[in-house]
């Protein structure tokens, strides 16, 4: 058995990283300013977007984004059930109705289909996840968004270097990235809204800040003008200096990270062909795409161990997992306000029981993936 514990998830951060947030440290300014615009500005570039607005997560991205788009009472949006509750809080907290649709059983992505099934005329957005790394079926969702004059907003927080059809997913919509220290490029905690429309960002940038207007913003430190004033009443939600810079130098290195991740990723599958009853993900079929592997999920589908004990005794060898995610129409809050028809979310319900994150992460040795593979055979072979 391992000595120490491995994590299911752990940031690359060299001794030069920690040299350049020193040097925000030394250099007087360490809030929002030129690294917060440098990361808007590389992330622009890196995704194909048009305009990018840094924050401190992605969670106050959205929520950004859902009150510039007026989202409120009496509004439906659509967004998986499996996902990171943030979004469901968020939908719920601007006094509108989350709708959840189901996922594909093998991919834990919504489609078209899942979709279709939720729109009401009270339907104003559609949130799909490009889960675990892997692009939805955007052409399909938009074909449908369009037909219905529906919006759709890209949950991209996995999604840091997934492509769809050759081209970063966001492109054509508003997209939401996390730079959590989970995510495939972190900045210790921060978020960067990305979209095509720049006078809608303008707006997000404003609820960051107070909701001072953009124009008084200085653009040398990003900072405030003293004449900036009130254009609707906004939050504080900015992205520090020190923050930003890591988030810069680890998006500098995103192609590398995530070619790390596929090659373990690769040993993963290869191993868990020949063990029944411990499912990787299925890849979704019919479009091209670049898979960015923020997450290693399987399921856990055997008769006599579930998937709690499984987590457990991967704990007792040293071998940390994740859940992403518990179903939210299963959690209190939700499960006591949700109207769902029967067998209406199967596959996320089958799947929320069933799911678990393994380690994954681009400083991961192959004795470490060597360690979780022994660690499971073991546990099932008891
Ligand atoms: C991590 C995550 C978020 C939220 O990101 P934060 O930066 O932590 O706010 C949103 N959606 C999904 C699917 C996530 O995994």
């Amino acid at each position: 058995m391992r000595k120490d514990f491995l994590p299911f998830s752990k940031p690359s951060i060299t001794e030069e990283d920690i040299q350049a947030v020193g040097d925000v440290l030394r250099s007087g300014w360490i809030t929002t300013g030129k690294h917060n615009a440098g990361l808007e500005q590389e992330m622009c570039a890196y995704t194909g977007s048009a305009d990018a607005v840094a924050l401190c997560s992605a969670t106050a991205g959205m929520h950004c984004v859902l009150q510039a788009m007026g989202i409120g009472p009496g509004d439906e949006v659509i967004t998986p059930s499996m996902t990171w509750v943030s979004t469901v809080n968020l939908i719920s907290i601007l006094g509108a109705t989350p709708v959840f649709a189901d996922i594909d059983r093998d991919t834990l992505l919504v489609t078209p289909e899942t979709i279709a099934k939720c729109i009401t005329p009270k339907t104003k957005a559609i949130i799909p996840v490009h889960f675990a790394g892997v692009p939805c079926d955007m052409d399909g969702i938009q074909a449908l968004a369009d037909q219905h004059g529906i919006t759709v907003i890209e949950d991209a927080a996995h999604a840091i270097g997934t492509f769809y059809k050759g081209k970063h997913v966001g492109s054509r919509n508003v997209a939401l990235y996390s730079l959590h220290p989970i995510k495939n490029i972190t900045s210790g905690e921060g978020g960067v809204v990305t979209g095509p429309d720049k006078e809608f960002l303008n707006k997000v940038r404003q609820l960051k800040f107070h909701g001072l207007g953009v124009d008084a913003f200085d653009r040398q430190t990003q900072g405030r003008s003293p004449q900036a004033e009130v254009i609707i009443p906004g939050y504080k939600y900015n992205l520090t200096d020190m923050c930003a810079v890591l988030g810069r130098r680890q998006l500098a290195h995103i192609e590398e990270f995530n070619r790390k991740r596929l090659e373990i990723a690769t040993c993963y599958l290869e191993e868990f062909r020949q063990i029944e009853g411990i499912l990787p993900l299925g890849l979704p079929q019919g479009y091209d795409f670049t898979h960015a592997w923020n997450l290693f999920i399987v399921r856990v589908d055997l008769p006599d161990l579930d998937r709690n004990t499984f987590m457990e005794e991967l704990k007792k060898r040293n071998i940390g997992t994740g859940l992403h995610f518990r179903a939210a129409h299963g959690q209190k809050y939700y499960r006591e306000r949700t109207v769902v028809a029967p067998g209406g979310l199967a596959n996320t319900e089958w799947n929320s029981d069933r799911i678990c994150s393994l380690p994954l992460f681009p400083d991961m040795t192959s004795t470490d993936v060597t360690d979780v593979i022994n660690a499971i055979k073991d546990i099932i072979a008891k």
